[in-house]
Formats: C-alpha cells, sequence, structure tokens
C-alpha cells in the first residue's frame, strides 16, 4: 500500500488538487455573495439539499469550503465548519446542539470569553458543571441524566494545565456523551483529539493555525466518532439520510446559517495561507518556549513557570505522551518586588499584546484583562495570581528572547 502523505505535503497541495479555476495553486477569494443558475430547478434543489451547490454567501463560499478541507484532512475527522471566530464556532456549537434543561461538564480551566459564553448559556436554563478536568474522575462524578456534552481544552490558559484527554474520552464513549475538545493551543499539528475519541474539535484558526496575527477565524470539526442516532436534541427536519451527518446539518443549519457568524473570503485566504508552514511555526515556537522556560525556571527573579514541557509541571508526563511538543505558552510569575507591567515595560522584543499563536512573542498580564471579569475568586481557584504573565512564544531567534527578559530582569532586580 501507498504511504499516507505527510501533514505538510497534503496541506501544501490541497487546493490545487480540488480542480481549482484555471489550475491556480491558491484557491481564489471569491467575494460573490450570491451565486446564478440558469435553470431554477437547480436553484431549488441546491436549497432542498439535494443537490450540491452554492446559494447563498452567509452559508457557503468555495473559498471558505477549501480551507474547511484543510482542517478536515489535519484533524483526521469527517466534515468541518468553519465560522467568523472561535468564539462563533463554540457558540453556535452550543446553540444549534443543546435545549432548556440540558447539563454541560466543562474543565473549569478555560479562555476567559468561553467561561463568559457559558454563563449567558446558563441564564438560558443550560446548567454547566465546570471541574477540574485534569482527573476524568472529577468529570465521572458531574455527569447526571441530563447531561450531553463534555468540553475541554487541550492545554488551559494561562497556567498550562493539561486536561484527562484520553480517560475523558474513554469516558464519554462508554456514556455516549458527545466530547468536545478545544484544540487551539495544541493545533492538529502537535495532537489529534480525533485519536483520543473526541466527537466534535473546536479551533480558534485566528491563533496558531493561521499564525500571523492579520485574520480571525474558527472551525468545528467532526471526528466522524460520534453516533448522532442516539444524541436526543437532532431535530426530525434533520433526521434524514445517514445519521454520520445529522449533527453538522443541524450546526450548518442551526449555527451557521440561522446564527449568522460567517467567516469570510478574504479571511480563509489569510488563514489558509497561514497554515501552510504551521508545523514549521509550531515546532520552532515550541523550541523557543522550552529554552525560554528552562531560563526563566532557573532565574531569580522568576518566582515561578507554568510550561508543560518542564519536568515539574503537574500534566508533564501527560504532554509528553499526548503532544508532539509541549506547546508555546507559558505563565510566570516575577518574584515579589518586580511588578508585572513594568517587567512588560523593560522587554523590547515581547510586545504587549492580548493574543496569541502569532509569529511573535507576546506578553499580557492576566489578572488584569483577560481574566479580569472573572472577579479573584475565579481567579485564584484557576491558579491565576496577579502578578502573572502569559506569554505566547512566536519565532524570533531564542537567543534574542533570553536576552530580552536576562536584560529586563537585570534592570527591574
Ligand atoms: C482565542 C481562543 C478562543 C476564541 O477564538 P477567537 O478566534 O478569538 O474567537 C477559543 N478558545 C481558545 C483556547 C482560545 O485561545
Amino acid at each position: 500500500m501507498k504511504k499516507r502523505e505527510g501533514f505538510t505535503t497534503a496541506n501544501l497541495h490541497s487546493d490545487r488538487r480540488d480542480q481549482p479555476e484555471h489550475g491556480v495553486l491558491h484557491k481564489a477569494i471569491h467575494p460573490s455573495v450570491a451565486y446564478g443558475y440558469e435553470d431554477s430547478r437547480d436553484l431549488a434543489a441546491v436549497f432542498q439539499g439535494r443537490k450540491a451547490g452554492y446559494n447563498y454567501g452567509r452559508q457557503l463560499n468555495p473559498t471558505v469550503t477549501a480551507l474547511q478541507k484543510r482542517v478536515t484532512n489535519m484533524e483526521g475527522g469527517s466534515d468541518t465548519i468553519a465560522f467568523a471566530t472561535g468564539m462563533a464556532a463554540i457558540g453556535s456549537v452550543f446553540f444549534s446542539l443543546l435545549r432548556a434543561g440540558d447539563h454541560v461538564v466543562s474543565s473549569a480551566y478555560l479562555f476567559g470569553n468561553t467561561n463568559s459564553l457559558f454563563s449567558s448559556f446558563e441564564r438560558f436554563g443550560i446548567e454547566i458543571s465546570f471541574v477540574d478536568a485534569t482527573n476524568a474522575d472529577n468529570v465521572r462524578a458531574a455527569i447526571r441524566d441530563n447531561t450531553r456534552l463534555v468540553f475541554v481544552e487541550t492545554i488551559a490558559n494561562p497556567v498550562t494545565q493539561i486536561a484527562d484527554l484520553s480517560s475523558i474520552g474513554e469516558l464519554c464513549r462508554e456514556q455516549g456523551l458527545l466530547y468536545m475538545v478545544d484544540n487551539t493551543m495544541t493545533t492538529p499539528w502537535l495532537f489529534q483529539p480525533a485519536s483520543v475519541g473526541a466527537s466534535l474539535v473546536i479551533s480558534s484558526l485566528t491563533k496558531y493555525f493561521g499564525g500571523h496575527g492579520n485574520a480571525l477565524g474558527g472551525a468545528i470539526t467532526d471526528t466522524g466518532q460520534y453516533d448522532w442516532a442516539s444524541y436526543p436534541n437532532i431535530l426530525d427536519t434533520y433526521r434524514k439520510g445517514e445519521s454520520s451527518r445529522w449533527g453538522m446539518t443541524q450546526i450548518r443549519k442551526k449555527g451557521l446559517r440561522d446564527f449568522g457568524a460567517t467567516l469570510g473570503p478574504e479571511a480563509a485566504h489569510h488563514l489558509a495561507v497561514g497554515s501552510e508552514t504551521l508545523p514549521l511555526r509550531m515546532d520552532r515556537a515550541c523550541d523557543n518556549a522550552l529554552a525560554l522556560a528552562q531560563f526563566l525556571d532557573s532565574h531569580p527573579a522568576i518566582a515561578s513557570v507554568s510550561y508543560p514541557g518542564l519536568t515539574a509541571h503537574p500534566q508533564h508526563e501527560r504532554a509528553r505522551q499526548l503532544f508532539k511538543r509541549p506547546g508555546s505558552i507559558m505563565s510566570i510569575t516575577p518574584v515579589e518586588g518586580i511588578d508585572c507591567f513594568d517587567l512588560l515595560n523593560q522587554l523590547q522584543c515581547v510586545v504587549a499584546s492580548s493574543n496569541l499563536g502569532d509569529t511573535r512573542t507576546l506578553g499580557i498580564p492576566v489578572a488584569h484583562t483577560i481574566f479580569h471579569e472573572m472577579g479573584p475568586e475565579r481567579r485564584a481557584s484557576m491558579g491565576i495570581s496577579d502578578n502573572m504573565i502569559r506569554l505566547s512564544v512566536g519565532i524570533e531567534d531564542v537567543d534574542d528572547l533570553i536576552a530580552d527578559f536576562s536584560a529586563a530582569l537585570e534592570k527591574l532586580e
């Protein structure tokens, strides 16, 4: 049998192999919102799903379709829907698959806006239990009769806790629960949630996937492992044809079409081009992160470093087993007497910025910004200290990063 093509090769040649216009190597940016039909009966057939085709830009766009295909291949899934942002992807899945009275078990270690979004769903009658998902026993203990899904992130922001991904996968399979994994921090290059039985993979394409901080986007990928025929909230209208497609059909119609957080074709193009260098960028960023984490960990002016690549990290072994590399996110807390704002202001190479997964190294004082709204109690429960800085390490020359911290800390000590 012919060996399967590698991750990078398959992605680089994805657009060109899909019979694009004029033999272009990049799928073109198609701005058209509407599509014309010679035979109006064809238009009707497209609307009714009897024929493949495009009807309106909020639902489908050829440039976006090409990106979706890339994501599906990278995640080893069966189907992908792209959205305007990562938040839109998460929100649209919850909106389309849950109803009042349902219960969700979520990791307590969550991206700040995801946490805020979940509390909005609580106002609409969906119950959410937040548990320490680094141990699957806590997830098991929270499951009830009305539990529909379990939501976790691979590496949590900012303290880098790693969910008990394999055991939660087994638990969800055993209980017939939908298993949603946010793979933003690891990306399919470091980890494929499909390998631990995830049902749906969430990705903020804005971050490492696009990788240059120049386009927003999100995606949901169906791994093809969940039996949608057993999901109670599929509407009768969508219980038609192959049951393997029901979930994504409902998300497409109720989530994307009705909610309308559609990814634009220009952004899709940026994200697709960015993704072509994902493995190169990610490997370099992870190498830089490990070297920087080791440097900071041994520096007397730094009180603590959370990075899964350090042997002292509580889930270091898990990271080694599951991920190709331990990612490029870390959080650091300077010793008392060195203020996080002063440290950030001294740094020349590191940009004070809220994004992550950029080619540039970005740093942010988390308690005062992205986790400010959560309040001190929830922050404390997540291990977030007031003086903590989250770093998203980029692909700079590592010596420059180490020299930058070295000089800044020397000034402040
Ligand atoms: C950024 C991020 C999101 C949201 O993605 P956007 O594209 O910014 O909407 C969701 N989950 C995680 C883990 C993220 O880092």
